[in-house]
C-alpha cells in the first residue's frame, strides 16, 4: 500500500462570554426553560431590528490580537441565506467578505516539538437556535433560546496532519480564550464547536486530496476517533481507485463510522450580500492600542513566569498553568504562604487528586487560597504532622473550613509539650519489653518499629524529630 498523509483544517465556534446576544437584549446563558431567553430581534420577527452589542467585537478583538492577526478596521456583516426552522430569520449574520481578524497562527506543542498552525481568519456570527426532535411524539420543537448567541469562527490554514496536532491546537484555542476571559469554551454545552476538514494525499506529494467536512463532534476523544475513521475510510476509496467526493459528513460516535448528509456547498449557494440593517464597523488605532495595553498575560507568559520567579521547573509550571483559575489560585497560595514550591506541590498532589476523585472543573473547587496557605505554614513550623495536615486539607477543600482553628479544636496541633511525649515513651517500652531488649541489644531497625508506635500513640501530635531525639536519649540512658 501506498504512504499517505493526512491534512486538516479546522473551522472552530465558540460562544463568547457576552451577559447579553449580539443583536439584542436578550440573555445567554445556557439552559433556561425553551423560548424564555427571546425577542422579536432573535426570534426573526419582520420589521425588528438588530443592534451590534460592542462586547461582541471587543471579544473578537482580544481573541485575534492574542492570535497574532491583522485587524479589519473596517469590517462588516454579511447575511448567509438558507431556510431551516432553526434560522427564523432564513439568514444567518455572518461576515464573509470583510472578517474583523485576518492571517493569524499560534503554536501548539506535540510530542514531535512545536509547530505553527496558521490562522486564516476569525469572524464575528449568531448562533442558530436549537432542533429537539421528540421521536415519542413524532414531531420536531424549535428552542430559540441560542438564536443570536454570539460566536467568533476560527477558521484555520489546513496545517495539521494528525489527531494528535488537531487536539493540541483545540486545547490552545480553549486555553486563550479562557485566558482572556472572551468564552469558557466547554464541548460539552456545546460552547466550542469543532469542524473538522480532512484529506488524504500520497507522502510527498504537492497538492491536496479532495476533503470532506464532519461535523457534530463533542469531544477531544469522538474527534480523535472520527479523524481515524475518516482517513481509513478515504484511504480505502482511493486503493480501490475511487475518488473522494466532497461533502459535509456527519459522525456517528457510537457507531464509530460516519455517514454523508449534504454535498459540499460553495459560498455562492448562500447568497451572502452585505446585510444593509447594520452599519460597517470602523476600529479606531486608539481601540486596538487600549486592548492591547490591556491583554491579560497568558498561558505561556505565566509559565515562564512561574519559572523565573518562583523557581519551578517548567514541567510544573505547565500543570500549574493549565487552567487560568487554578493557576490564580494557586498564585494567592504561594504568595501568602510565601513558599511558592511547597504551595506547588500542594496543588500539584492534592488539589489535583481531589479534583480528580470527584470529578471537579477549576471553576467548581471553591476553597480560599488563604486557608491552604496557612496550612502549609503550620506544617513548616511542625504545628500539624503532614499526614494530619492531608486530612485537614480534604475539609478545607470540601467544606473551606478555618484550618488553624479546626486543628486547635480536634486537638491535632503537636504538642512541644515533653510531658506528653515523655509520658507516652514509657509506656510504649513497658508495653514492649520484647523489642526494647532488641533495641538495648543494638538491633538498630528496632527503632522504627518504636518510632511507628509512638507516632500512632500521639496521633500526630508530636513531630517525627522529637519523637526520635526523645526515644535516643532514652535508649542511651538505659544502655
Ligand atoms: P468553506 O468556506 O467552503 O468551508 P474554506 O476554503 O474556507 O472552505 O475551508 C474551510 C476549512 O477547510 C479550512 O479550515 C481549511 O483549512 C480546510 N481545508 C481546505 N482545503 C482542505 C483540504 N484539501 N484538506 C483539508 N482541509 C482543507
Ligand atoms: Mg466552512
Ligand atoms: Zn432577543
Amino acid at each position: 500500500m501506498k504512504q499517505y498523509e493526512t491534512v486538516i483544517g479546522l473551522e472552530v465556534h465558540v460562544e463568547l462570554a457576552t451577559k447579553t446576544k449580539i443583536f439584542c437584549g436578550c440573555s445567554t446563558e445556557f439552559g433556561g426553560a425553551p423560548n424564555t431567553h427571546t425577542c422579536p430581534v432573535c426570534t426573526g420577527m419582520p420589521g425588528s431590528l438588530p443592534v451590534l452589542n460592542r462586547q461582541v467585537v471587543e471579544f473578537a478583538l482580544k481573541a485575534g490580537i492574542a492570535a497574532n492577526c491583522r485587524i479589519n478596521q473596517y469590517c462588516r456583516f454579511d447575511r448567509k441565506n438558507y431556510f431551516y426552522p432553526d434560522n427564523p430569520q432564513n439568514y444567518q449574520i455572518s461576515q464573509l467578505y470583510l472578517p474583523i481578524c485576518q492571517d493569524g497562527w499560534v503554536e501548539i506543542e506535540t510530542s514531535a516539538g512545536k509547530k505553527k498552525i496558521r490562522i486564516h481568519e476569525m469572524h464575528m456570527e449568531e448562533d442558530a437556535g436549537k432542533l429537539i426532535h421528540d421521536e415519542w411524539e413524532d414531531c420536531s420543537l424549535v428552542d430559540y433560546n441560542r438564536s443570536g448567541v454570539p460566536l467568533i469562527e476560527i477558521v484555520s490554514e489546513p496545517d495539521m496532519r494528525s489527531a494528535e496536532e488537531v487536539i493540541a491546537y483545540l486545547e490552545k484555542l480553549r486555553c486563550m480564550m479562557q485566558y482572556l476571559g472572551v468564552s469558557d469554551c466547554k464541548l460539552q454545552e456545546g460552547s466550542m464547536r469543532a469542524d473538522v476538514n480532512l484529506s488524504v494525499r500520497e507522502v510527498g506529494s504537492e497538492t491536496f486530496g479532495t476533503r470532506t467536512e464532519m461535523k457534530n463532534l463533542n469531544s477531544f476523544k469522538a474527534i480523535a476517533r472520527a479523524i481515524d475513521g475518516e482517513r481509513e475510510r478515504q484511504i480505502e476509496l482511493l486503493e480501490m481507485g475511487r475518488a473522494v467526493v466532497q461533502e459535509t459528513r456527519r459522525w456517528d460516535d457510537n457507531k464509530e463510522s460516519s455517514h454523508a448528509m449534504r454535498s459540499k456547498e460553495d459560498a455562492k449557494d448562500y447568497r451572502y450580500f452585505p446585510d444593509p440593517d447594520l452599519l460597517p464597523v470602523h476600529i479606531s488605532d486608539e481601540w486596538i492600542a487600549r486592548l492591547k495595553a490591556s491583554q491579560p498575560e497568558l498561558r505561556e507568559e505565566k509559565q515562564q513566569r512561574y519559572q523565573e520567579e518562583y523557581g519551578l521547573s517548567a514541567y510544573d509550571a505547565g500543570l500549574l498553568t493549565e487552567s487560568r483559575i487554578l493557576s490564580e489560585k494557586y498564585e494567592e497560595t504561594a504568595d501568602l504562604c510565601g513558599n511558592p514550591k511547597k504551595a506547588a506541590n500542594w496543588f500539584m498532589v492534592e488539589v489535583l487528586r481531589l479534583m480528580k476523585d470527584r470529578g471537579l472543573e477549576p471553576e467548581q473547587v471553591t476553597f480560599t487560597p488563604g486557608h491552604l496557605a496557612d496550612l502549609i505554614q503550620m506544617v513548616e513550623r511542625k504545628e500539624v504532622s503532614a499526614q494530619n495536615a492531608k486530612k485537614v486539607f480534604e475539609k478545607v477543600f470540601e467544606e473551606d473550613i478555618d484550618p488553624v482553628s479546626y486543628i486547635e479544636e480536634h486537638g491535632l496541633k503537636i504538642v512541644e509539650d515533653t510531658g506528653l511525649l515523655e509520658e507516652t515513651l514509657q509506656k510504649i517500652l513497658e508495653e514492649n519489653p520484647g523489642p526494647l531488649q532488641e533495641l538495648l541489644g543494638g538491633k538498630e531497625k528496632v527503632f522504627g518499629f518504636f518510632v511507628g508506635k509512638m507516632m500512632k500513640e500521639l496521633k500526630g501530635k508530636a513531630s517525627p524529630d522529637a519523637v526520635r531525639e526523645a526515644l535516643t536519649k532514652e535508649i542511651e540512658k538505659r544502655k
